[in-house]
């Protein structure tokens, strides 16, 4: 990122280095996305949004970045919880059952895997 240059409300130029030799003129607008633009390939003359923009908008606001980090973090450390609980609540179910319930419940696992793994191996 070279020379990012506020201009105006929400309004950032920058120059960005690419796979090219020279860097990519980046133009964005976080008020009208669509008058956002850049000259790379992936976006010179579309309207698309290519990662040069991101780039921007990620060096134009910084708290934004930890913001996002932080949400995924959140989002991960939620799914890390499901998973041990269920865990847990697996661990229990195991268990609870006595020996002839649990010599069933895993002839019946293994002949499950091994279906499966005929079936899809
Ligand atoms: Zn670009």
């Amino acid at each position: 990122m070279k020379n990012l240059r506020p201009g105006g409300e929400g309004v950032f130029d920058a120059e960005v280095e690419g796979t090219a030799n020279l860097p990519y003129t980046v133009h964005v607008d976080t008020v009208h996305v669509r008058q956002s633009h850049c000259d790379c390939p992936h976006a010179a003359g579309t309207k698309r949004i290519c990662k040069h923009m991101v780039a921007t908008v990620f060096t134009a606001y910084p708290q934004q970045v930890d913001a996002f980090k932080w949400e995924v973090e959140q989002e991960e450390l939620a799914f890390q919880r499901e998973e041990e609980a269920h865990r847990a609540e697996l661990v229990r179910y195991v268990n609870s059952l006595k020996k002839d319930e649990l010599r069933e419940a895993l002839l019946a696992a293994l002949i499950e895997l091994e279906e499966r793994q005929d079936r899809w191996w």
